[in-house]
């Protein structure tokens, strides 16, 4: 018999996709939790789901693993259907062969951490020698090799989180589902797994679906971002575009962009547009190609993208105040008012910047900021 490598265990998977889920809670269904939510995640890749608090991302988790049933729609996982509102069919949670590792990491006090990884395969038919051997393969995987014997109290956080990433993945599930796993590590942890999260998806690319409202996360683990509002899709690609080039108000906030300036369109060429704002022509990239000569428009500015210094205001620098700077370490943020607009500039100069101090404000050179659709 040849003997299961770990990464045998862990790559591949299906390909899901959900249309038209509708979801509703409350007396008189006045909580929208999905409104009409298509998606299709592709097979061996991490699609994220991005989006804060309350907009529906647990609701799309759990309907695909069966523990939420959709007002509406229909759930596909490889070429079978697991859900159909209309057909009335619904498969029960354990005929979808999903994994799922949730934030509370839902472990046992009574078993150890081998008994947890190998608890999936009791019901399979498998020999006990298959299943102590992927046992193995799996406590090696998720880097927890010799620990078997431990008990749960006996483990950090961050062990806690791969047995039951272990648990997830030995039963050769067709997809993990993750939600939120790690916002209940400290910072310096959740760095960490989030690096061996990447690494294990490198070794063994599986198919999975990340929740998180966390947008380094979704940036580092996502194949493709999908960043939700109120129980939608507001935006999807790839963590590049979402990064470089939020379409809305909504996503540049929520991906750490705080500069958002009124701008009108100066001048439209084939590859961007010139527009002229309070730090006087930008040069942006957007989606819409609709827009037209002097119309308004805002651009959504990142605060590394700025710079400040002191002295005299040279030509492509614009005048601003200081009104506080913030320390951070490796970098400062400094609060300026430029024409009664306060802009949030990061810097990595040493230079502390007194309030009122008189500033010279400067796009960095070269940059293409990102044209907001709205
Ligand atoms: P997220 O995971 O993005 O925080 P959820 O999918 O958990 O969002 O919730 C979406 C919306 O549905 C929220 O307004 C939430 O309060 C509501 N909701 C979720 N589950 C229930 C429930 N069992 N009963 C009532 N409201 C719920
Ligand atoms: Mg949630």
């Amino acid at each position: 018999m040849t003997s299961t490598t770990a990464t045998e265990l862990a790559a591949g998977g299906a390909g899901l996709s959900v249309s038209g889920l509708s979801k509703t809670y409350g007396q008189r269904g006045e909580i929208r939790a999905l409104d009409d939510f298509s998606l299709t995640f592709p097979a061996g890749q991490c699609t994220v789901l991005l989006g804060p608090s309350g907009c529906g991302k647990t609701t799309v988790l759990r309907s695909i693993a069966g523990l939420v049933t959709p007002d509406s729609g229909r759930i596909t996982i490889g070429d079978q259907v697991a859900f159909d509102h209309a057909a009335g069919h619904e498969e029960p949670p354990e005929e979808r062969h999903l994994g799922m590792v949730f934030q509370s990491y839902a472990l046992w006090p009574h078993m150890n951490v081998a008994e947890h990884i190998a608890y999936p395969l009791l019901t399979s038919g498998l020999a006990k020698t298959e299943i102590a051997q992927r046992v193995t393969a799996m406590l090696d995987w998720v880097g927890l090799g010799g620990m078997g014997n431990r008990f749960i109290h006996e483990l950090s956080g961050g062990q806690q989180q791969r047995v039951s990433l272990g648990r997830a993945m030995v039963g050769k599930p067709r997809a993990i589902l993750f939600d939120e796993p790690l916002s209940n590590l400290d910072a310096r942890l959740r760095e960490r797994m989030r690096m061996e999260l990447l690494a294990l998806r490198q070794q063994a690319p599986f198919t999975s679906i990340y929740v998180t409202h966390d947008q380094l996360e979704a940036m580092t683990l996502g194949d493709r971002v999908v960043v939700m509002r109120a129980g939608r899709i507001e935006q999807m690609g790839s963590p590049e575009e979402i990064y470089r080039r939020p379409r809305t108000r909504f996503t540049a906030e929520f991906v750490g962009i705080p500069n958002l300036l009124d701008g009108r369109v100066r001048d439209i060429s084939a590859a961007e547009t010139v527009v002229d704002t309070a730090l006087g022509p930008l040069r942006a990239v957007g989606w819409r190609r609709d827009r037209q000569t002097g119309t308004r428009c805002t651009v959504a500015v990142r605060p590394t993208l700025l710079g400040v210094s002191r002295g005299t205001v040279g030509a492509g620098q614009t005048e601003g105040h200081v009104i506080r700077t913030a320390f951070q370490g490796s970098s400062s943020v400094v609060l300026v008012d430029v024409a009664g607009a306060q802009l949030v500039i990061e810097t990595l100069a040493e230079e502390r910047h007194e309030a009122s101090t008189p500033v010279a404000v400067q796009p960095a050179q070269g940059a293409v900021f990102a044209l907001l659709d709205d």
